[in-house]
């Protein structure tokens, strides 16, 4: 079954690592209770395992509820490393082939240099000497390369297998 993430309004830094590591991540900010919960139901019926990922005990119980799963953490960056690698653990995540944009949650499609139009070329101006493959998000145009912050969230991620 395919997972889905829904990750309330103060864990954004956790919806940016499951998008880079490839997983569907929903962000569900400026939402009341109500909307995410029924967020979740739908998501459910479509056959996928919805998670969703709070630090809102209300929010977590009432989802509980309805039969969503849970995964509670206290939102607080410093702990945020240990609650990942319990994340990878019970659902099993890995790194994938295909990620997804940090900002908007679609697909990365992967370009060679060569291959940049002219908007993409414009994004990427100032590394272009440095990086032969970029990163285009499908839905939002942003143009991402494997720079020092891609590097830096990865090793963090590796760590944690
Ligand atoms: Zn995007």
């Amino acid at each position: 079954m395919n997972l889905c993430f829904f990750v309330d309004e103060m864990l954004f830094y956790v919806a940016e690592y499951l998008r880079i590591m490839g997983y569907d991540t929903i962000y569900l900010k400026g939402l009341d209770d109500k909307e995410i919960i029924k967020m979740l139901i739908n998501s459910k019926k479509s056959k996928k395992m919805a998670v969703l990922i709070t630090g809102d005990k209300n929010l977590a119980s009432v989802a509980k509820n309805h039969l969503v799963d849970v995964f509670y953490m206290y939102p607080e960056k410093k702990l945020f490393q240990s609650y990942l690698k319990e994340l990878i653990d019970k659902y099993k995540l890995k790194i994938k082939k295909t990620t997804r944009c940090p900002k908007c949650n679609s697909i990365l499609l992967s370009k060679r240099k060569n291959e940049l139009n002219e908007n993409e070329l414009k994004q990427a101006k100032e590394v272009i000497k440095r990086y032969k493959l970029f990163f285009i998000c499908k839905a939002c145009k942003k143009v991402y390369w494997r720079g020092s912050q891609w590097k830096e969230m990865i090793k963090k991620i590796k760590s944690l297998f």
